[in-house]
C-alpha cells in the first residue's frame, strides 16, 4: 500500500478496532496508529505478581485531580486498548437509557436504541458473544439474595468468551483484569483487528502516539492529518479519535486552543466536559464454606429500587490475588484460605452529567487534570449508596461476611462522556456520526462519545457506535469520490 490513506485511526481499543473493521471491510485505506505495542504471548499478562502486584502493564504517568493532588488512572496503553484486560461482560444498553432522564443528570442520546440495535448484533456476532451454564456457587449466592430480597432480578451475563476457557484452569480464573495468552477472550485485537490487519488496505502501526492533529492550509476547520511524537506526518480524507475518554479530548482541545478555534467553534466549549466513569464499588464477601466456581461473571443482577445499578460477580478472587491486598509478612497458607473463601463482586451505578467533571490538558503544570466531584451528580451519590448498603446487608443475610472497597478516580475502566454525542453544537461536540460539530475530516470514536452510559458495562456500545460510525464515513468517503470522478470528467 502507498502512504495515500483514506482515514488515520488514532488508537485501537473497542471504538478504534471496530471503525477500523467498518472501513478496512469497505475497501478504504486504514492507517491505525497506537500508542502502545502488542502484548507479550509469554504468560506474564497472566501472572497475578506481575499484572497485580507490580502494575507491569498498567499507565504509571501521574494526572491531577480537581485539588491538584498527583494520581494514576488505570488505563492501559497497548494494542487493543482496555479490551485486552476487560472482563468481556458484553451486554447492551436498555432502549430507555437512550432516552434523557433529567432526575438523575442523564443527557439523551441523539438517536434511539433502534439506531443502534443492528451494530449490537453485528458487535455481538464478530465478538461471538454467548451465556455460559452458571456455576453452583454462583446459582445458590444469586438464590439465597433472592431469598432475602426478591427485587433482586438476576439474568445470564453475555460474555465474549471462548467455549473453551470453561476446560482451561488458569484462563479461566484470570480473564477479568488480565490479558489471554490462547486469545480465548473476543478483544479488539482478537476479534477485530486480526480479521483485517492481513488485508492490503490496512496499516497498523505500533508504539506511536499521536502528538498532534494537522490542518488543512488556511482552514483551521478542516483536518487533514495528524503528527506523531516522533515528528512524523500522515494525511488521510478523514481523522477518526480512538485514543479513548481521557485521551482523544486532550488531542481536540490542544488543536482548538493552537488554531485559535476555541474561542469561535460553538462545539469547543464542551470538550472534555461531562465525563463519566460510572460509580463503582467492589464487596469481597467470605464465606465459611470454599468457593470453587471458576468463571463467576456469569450473572447480572439488578434491584427493582435502583433502577440506575447493577452488580456482578468478580472474576475470581483466590489466594493469589487476596495476597496482593495484604501485608507482604502475611502467610501464603493464609491469604490461600481467606482466598478460597472469598466471592467479589461489582457495584456500579450510571453517573450523571455535569460539565464541571471533566479532563483538560490544558493545566499549568503541564500534566493533564480530571476534575470530578460526586458531588455534582448528588442524585447517583445517592443512588449508588443506598445500591451498596443494601447489597452489602443482603449479603450479609445470605450467609457473607462483606467488606466493602469504593473504587476512587483512579478507576477510569469505564471512561467515557468528554465529547459528548448530541444534535446541538452549544452542547455537545460530536454529532449523531460522530463528525466534530462545526469541522470536516475530524471524527471521534472512542467511549468518549457516550452521553449515557447506562446501568451495565459500556464495552459493547463503543463497539457498536465504532462500527455505526465507521459504516457511515465509508459512504460518505465513496460518495466524495463519486463527485470528484464526476467533477473530473
Ligand atoms: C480491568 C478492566 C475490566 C473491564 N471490564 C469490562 C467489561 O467486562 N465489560 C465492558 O463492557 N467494559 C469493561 N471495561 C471497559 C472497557 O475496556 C472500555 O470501556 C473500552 O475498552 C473503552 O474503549 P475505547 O475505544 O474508548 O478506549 P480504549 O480501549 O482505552 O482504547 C484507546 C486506545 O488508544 C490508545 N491511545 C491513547 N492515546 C493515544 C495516542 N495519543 N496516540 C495513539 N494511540 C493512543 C491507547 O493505547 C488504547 O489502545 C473494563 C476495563 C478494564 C480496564
Amino acid at each position: 500500500m502507498t502512504d495515500a490513506f483514506d482515514a488515520i485511526i488514532v488508537g485501537s481499543g473497542a471504538g478504534g478496532a471496530a471503525a477500523a473493521y467498518s472501513l478496512a471491510e469497505a475497501g478504504c485505506r486504514v492507517l491505525i496508529i497506537e500508542k502502545g505495542q502488542p502484548l507479550p504471548k509469554d504468560g506474564s499478562t497472566l501472572d497475578v505478581r506481575i499484572v497485580v502486584g507490580e502494575g507491569r502493564f498498567k499507565n504509571h504517568e501521574p494526572w491531577l485531580d480537581g485539588s491538584g493532588s498527583p494520581f494514576v488512572p488505570q488505563e492501559y496503553y497497548n494494542l487493543g486498548g482496555k479490551t485486552k484486560w476487560y472482563g468481556a461482560a458484553l451486554l447492551r444498553f436498555g432502549a430507555d437509557e437512550f432516552a434523557a432522564d433529567a432526575a438523575h443528570q442523564c443527557r439523551g442520546w441523539p438517536f434511539g436504541y433502534d439506531e443502534l440495535a443492528p451494530f449490537y448484533e453485528h458487535a455481538e456476532m464478530l465478538l461471538a458473544v454467548r451465556r455460559f451454564d452458571i456455576e453452583p456457587d454462583t446459582a445458590a449466592i444469586v438464590g439465597r439474595l433472592q431469598r432475602v430480597a426478591s427485587a433482586w432480578r438476576s439474568l445470564p451475563m453475555p460474555l465474549g468468551l471462548s467455549p473453551a476457557i470453561a476446560d482451561d484452569p488458569h484462563e479461566s480464573i484470570r480473564f477479568d483484569g488480565f490479558a489471554s495468552v490462547r486469545g480465548l477472550k473476543s478483544d479488539a485485537e482478537t476479534s477485530l483487528l486480526d480479521r483485517i490487519r492481513d488485508k492490503p488496505n490496512v496499516r497498523i502501526v505500533t508504539g506511536a502516539a499521536v502528538a498532534a492533529l494537522c490542518a488543512a492550509d488556511g482552514n483551521a476547520r478542516r483536518v487533514v492529518g495528524v503528527v506523531t511524537e516522533d515528528g512524523e506526518r500522515r494525511d488521510a480524507s478523514a481523522v477518526l479519535l480512538a485514543a479513548g475518554a481521557l485521551s482523544s479530548p486532550r488531542l481536540i482541545e490542544r488543536y482548538l486552543r493552537d488554531s485559535g478555534l476555541a474561542d469561535t467553534l460553538p462545539a469547543a466549549k464542551n470538550v472534555g466536559r461531562n465525563y463519566k466513569s460510572h460509580l463503582l464499588t467492589a464487596v469481597i464477601g467470605f464465606s465459611v464454606r470454599q468457593m470453587r466456581d471458576r468463571l463467576r461473571k456469569t450473572v447480572v443482577m439488578t434491584h427493582a429500587d435502583f433502577p440506575h445499578s447493577s452488580v456482578q460477580p468478580l472474576g475470581a478472587t483466590d489466594g493469589e490475588i487476596v495476597a496482593t491486598e495484604m501485608p507482604a509478612i502475611t502467610p501464603r497458607w493464609f491469604a490461600n484460605l481467606v482466598g478460597s473463601r472469598a466471592y467479589g463482586f461489582f457495584l456500579q451505578t450510571e453517573d450523571g452529567s455535569h460539565p464541571d467533571n471533566r479532563v483538560t490538558d490544558d493545566d499549568d503544570s503541564g500534566k493533564p487534570r480530571l476534575d470530578y466531584r460526586q458531588e455534582r451528580i448528588a442524585p447517583a451519590r445517592d443512588e449508588h449508596r443506598a445500591f451498596v448498603r443494601t447489597f452489602a446487608r443482603h449479603l450479609l443475610r445470605a450467609g457473607f461476611l462483606p467488606v466493602v472497597k469504593p473504587i476512587a478516580l483512579e478507576g477510569t475502566a469505564h471512561a467515557c462522556g468528554t465529547l459528548i454525542a448530541g444534535s446541538d453544537p452549544f452542547t455537545s461536540v460530536v454529532d449523531a456520526t460522530g463528525r466534530v460539530h462545526g469541522m470536516e475530516g475530524i471524527y471521534v470514536v472512542d467511549g468518549s462519545v457516550l452521553p449515557r452510559s447506562s446501568r451495565v458495562n459500556p464495552a459493547l456500545t463503543i463497539y457498536a457506535w465504532g462500527l455505526r460510525a465507521g459504516d457511515h464515513l465509508a459512504a460518505s468517503l465513496a460518495a466524495s469520490q463519486v463527485t470528484q470522478q464526476g467533477e473530473l470528467a
